[in-house]
């Protein structure tokens, strides 16, 4: 995610900040000036929403060290004003596993909140009335307790992908499988979502955010895990296409705008010898021909660095790593020599060929 501010790392996953968590402290800040609060009572409020938002770092790093345990790691957590999102690199697929991690984050905030329950005095000779309504340096930690109470229950609600619903997930998949276990949450996330939606309109708008995250979340989530199930037991080779158009390490600039009017590539592999020695995309060209270098080889504006995939790997693997790196195609490889290429396209009709048959 871009325009975010790094806090540092702990375990080696990046903490970043959102630019938009200003906003919200903005609106802190608004908020107290409106109710005409001094700077003392502002810088409280403030403090008060630091305070839960580190309450949110432990919970997302209660995800991502569980992850580790089992071989997962995260690149970053990274605060929203609507909360915290570990960026595992995948979720683990055994259930167990899955259900371990999801239920690391809210368990953190059951620790929080029975520490401080612990060391608090009980609250029988507070005054009830207006106790909660400010932010104050006597009910500061009694808040914070309410706070974390409120993660745990919010949570909870079987809102797929938020951690309730990747509880719910977890524990259908035991019976039914990943696949059917997905659907069903998913459809549940979206159900709740949009009730999310319906209330934050009322009540508070954070919610219509929540909901649109997770209506999104759980809508890309399901097809991807669909989409993986469809690729199940096939290799690189079924999904790659064998019919395209290279270009040698000397063709010119010129010749590469050729190709790319005269066919329906975009991107090209460039080969010599049956040796992939490199990747040229369409912008790449166009940037060639704002430099006036229209005679000069490819060679010199092609990507040199690239990774390739071999014909008997994993198509679903392929998928993944597209969808993850963004990356226009790959060659694929047989002997060492190029046989093909696989780009989200071509899965993407492969997968829909399949789910045409299977129905
Ligand atoms: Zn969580």
């Amino acid at each position: 995610m871009k325009w975010s501010l790094s806090l540092g790392r702990v375990a080696g996953i990046r903490i970043l900040v959102h630019w938009t968590f200003v906003l919200l402290l903005g609106w802190v800040a608004f908020t107290e000036a409106q109710r005409g609060s001094d700077l003392n009572t502002t810088l409280l409020a403030i403090g008060f929403i630091l305070a839960v938002f580190f309450c949110v770092v432990l919970h997302e790093l209660g995800h991502a060290l569980t992850a580790k345990r089992y071989g997962i790691n995260t690149k970053m957590i990274t605060l929203l004003p609507i909360g915290g999102v570990a960026s595992l690199e995948k979720m683990p697929e055994k259930p167990k596993q899955e259900l371990m991690v999801a239920l690391a984050g809210p368990a953190v905030n059951v620790v929080i909140a029975l520490l401080l329950w612990l060391i608090l005095p009980s609250l029988q000779n507070m005054p009830a009335e207006d106790f909660f309504m400010h932010i104050t340096p006597a009910n500061f930690l009694y808040m914070l307790l309410f706070v974390n109470v409120v993660l745990v229950l919010f949570n909870a609600i079987p809102a797929f992908p938020m951690d309730g619903g990747r509880v719910l997930r977890a524990l259908l998949a035991f019976k039914l499988g990943r696949v059917r276990a997905t659907q069903i949450a998913a459809n549940l996330g979206q159900l709740l979502a949009i009730f999310f939606v319906f209330i934050g309109f009322f009540y508070n708008p954070f919610l219509i955010l929540i909901g649109a995250f997770v209506y999104f979340g759980a809508y890309s989530e399901n097809i991807v895990v669909q989409h993986l199930d469809f690729l199940r037991g096939h290799t690189v080779r079924e999904g790659m296409m064998t019919n395209f158009v290279t270009l040698a390490p000397t063709d010119t600039v010129r010749d590469a705008l050729d190709k790319l009017l005269m066919g329906a590539e975009h991107e090209f592999i460039v080969e010599e010898e049956g040796q992939v020695v490199g990747t040229l995309t369409r912008s790449q060209l166009i940037q060639a021909v704002k430099n006036e270098q229209m005679q000069i080889p490819v060679a010199q504006i092609m990507t040199v660095e690239v990774k390739t995939f071999n014909v008997h790997d994993r198509l679903s693997e392929a998928y993944t790593e597209l969808q993850k790196s963004r990356a226009p195609l790959y060659p694929v490889l047989e002997n060492g020599r190029l046989a093909g290429v696989i780009n989200t396209d071509n899965i993407n009709e492969f997968i829909m060929i399949k789910s045409a048959l299977t129905h």
